[in-house]
């Protein structure tokens, strides 16, 4: 049980499970109690006050990433100042630890009052949507014993985040079964694993290496990094200038947040433009940042790559705590492939064997797209990848349904705060309208569009959305029928979105489309 997770009193359900009538009914249903649905349940509060709604989620506790992974060092790759909410203010240093997020995201559930309406250990398998009854019929299966619990809603809000929580992704390499020493995968991280004074390797070069290097460090014997390819990092001090500036000024908490969002937010933007615009300047920079740390020998065989920056997520790197480690020789870095394990450790294609007691395979996720849940559409199996995405959030063919998918060159928290005050305005309107359902549609000169895939492997290509593209929606050729991944474009197009529009067809009963717009 996490060290902040919070009981949920849940008096009525008993007593429905007496009377032998065990479906629950909510307004709205949020799936997932990390940092999205906690931000979704805060923000349904104060801007829906009249709605019920609860938060259902398959673990012990709140955190979502930050309660389900527990590997060494566990950390952020971006600041808590854009990371966290912009109505809580973040008064630590701009990278955190996890317990830090769980104990910010614990304060937030506390402060407002939001424990009773999230219940833990319940994993949502099926959501069932009935035009005729506009609802979704959400069946889960809660506490040890799976129990099946039931639920009806009225519009469902997805916030169970892009990957498989139980399990990360370790490609299959030959021999592993012959290795002598523990193989692991950070998203499994057992955590009596004892490290001191062994020999350890780490397959990949992104945020979660880069974070477990130095943390393992400390008491390993040596730590290796293996890598087939090279990473962008910025290695900065963990302190942001601008908010240690404004800190002794005696301002309300709240407005320096604010202000300090605003700047890393513009400093952000200037770093995703000029890695479109001017990439190899940009380029050089970081790899000036590094080679003020290794040197050229080092920066030239491991820290120069091929793409350019921003292709894949760029790792922060607080007071370039991994680059400090390899200056002082506890950690190294090798950049090759690997032939096959063998019982000592790694043999690799340059024929080096790499000694091992320890493997983590930092190598990835496996993308969950919609929660695992089986989706049911008036009898119908939702095709998920047949569909065309609304600004990343609705799917055409998919009624009352908002899904938060984050930015992957921002702080994912902007977006799904972006998707909350959507969300939240659209079921003002709702209840304004009289209407029950909503769905978004092609307007006739879209249904010609060119259809891609959800995001253009030249924008990003992060592994584990290139093995899961298959499964996510389309994007069609605009703004709107995309994810942008622009954040500096959303903020101010996501408020000015014309609910009225042609693309959001609302019904008050029946089937889809009954009442069109006027
Ligand atoms: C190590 C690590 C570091 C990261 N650092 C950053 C960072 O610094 N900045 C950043 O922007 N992003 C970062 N990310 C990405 C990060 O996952 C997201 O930014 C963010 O935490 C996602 O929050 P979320 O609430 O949307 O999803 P999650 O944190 O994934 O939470 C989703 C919750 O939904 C629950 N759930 C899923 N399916 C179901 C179901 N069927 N029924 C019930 N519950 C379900 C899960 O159990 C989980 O608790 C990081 C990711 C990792 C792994």
């Amino acid at each position: 049980m996490d060290d902040l997770a919070i009981e949920t009193p849940r008096p009525a359900a008993a007593a429905r499970a007496e009377r032998g009538d065990d479906t629950e009914h909510f307004d709205v249903l949020i799936v997932g109690a990390g940092i999205s649905g906690i931000g979704g349940a805060y923000h349904l509060k104060v801007q829906c006050p009249n709605r019920s709604y609860v938060v259902l989620e398959a673990q012990d506790a709140f955190g979502g990433t930050w309660h389900s992974h527990r590997f060494p060092g566990i950390r952020s790759d971006s600041d808590l100042y854009t990371f966290g909410y912009r109505f809580k203010p973040w008064v630590g240093p701009p990278i955190a630890v996890a317990p830090e997020i769980r104990r910010y995201l614990g304060e937030v559930i506390a402060e407002n009052d939001l424990a009773p309406r999230i219940r833990y250990g319940h994993k949502v398998r099926s959501a069932v949507w009935s035009s005729r009854d506009n609802r979704w019929t959400i069946t889960a299966e809660a506490g040890l014993d799976g129990r099946p619990a039931r639920f009806t809603a009225g519009f469902l809000w997805m916030c169970q985040g892009y990957f498989r929580h139980e399990e990360g992704y370790t490609p299959d390499w030959p021999g592993m079964d012959s290795f002598e020493g523990v193989i692991a995968h950070p998203e499994n991280w057992p955590e009596d694993l004892d490290y001191a004074g062994k020999r350890v390797v780490i397959i990949g070069s992104g945020a979660t290496a880069a974070t477990m290097a130095p943390a393992m460090a400390k008491d390993a014997a040596h730590v290796t990094v293996l890598q087939r390819s090279p990473t962008y990092y910025i290695p900065q001090p963990n302190a942001n200038e601008f908010f240690e500036q404004l800190k002794p000024l005696g301002l309300d908490e709240l407005l320096v947040h604010d202000i300090v969002r605003r700047k890393v937010v513009v400093d952000m933007d200037e770093i995703t433009r000029r890695s479109f615009e001017e990439p190899e300047a940009l380029g050089q920079e970081l790899l000036a940042g590094v080679e003020a740390y290794v040197g050229p020998e080092q920066v030239a065989k491991h820290f120069t790559p091929t793409y350019r920056p921003w292709r894949q997520r760029i790792a922060l790197l607080p007071d370039g705590d991994m680059l400090e480690a390899i200056r002082a020789g506890t950690v190294s870095m090798v950049t090759d492939h690997i032939d096959r394990f063998v019982p000592e450790g790694i043999l690799l294609k340059s024929g080096e064997i790499l000694e091992a007691d320890i493997v983590a395979t930092a190598t990835g996720f496996n993308l969950s797209v919609l929660g695992d849940i089986d989706f049911v559409i008036d009898g119908k199996p939702l095709a998920f990848h047949e569909t065309v995405t609304y600004r990343g959030m609705m799917f055409t063919g998919v009624p009352n349904m908002a899904w938060v998918f984050g930015y992957l060159r921002n702080s994912w928290t902007l977006r799904s705060e972006l998707i909350a005050d959507f969300v939240c305005r659209m079921l003002n309107h709702m209840t304004e309208r009289g209407a029950k359902r909503v769905e978004v549609a092609l307007r006739d000169q879209d249904h010609n569009m060119p259809l891609g895939p959800w995001i253009d492997p030249e924008n990003f290509n992060a592994g584990y959305l290139l093995r899961g593209q298959g499964k996510l929606p389309q994007r069609g050729d605009k703004p709107e029928w995309q994810h942008t991944q622009d954040y500096w474009r959303e903020k101010d197009d996501f408020p000015a979105i014309d609910l009225e529009d042609e693309v959001f067809r609302y019904g008050v009963r029946g089937r889809p489309h009954a009442t069109p717009n006027p």
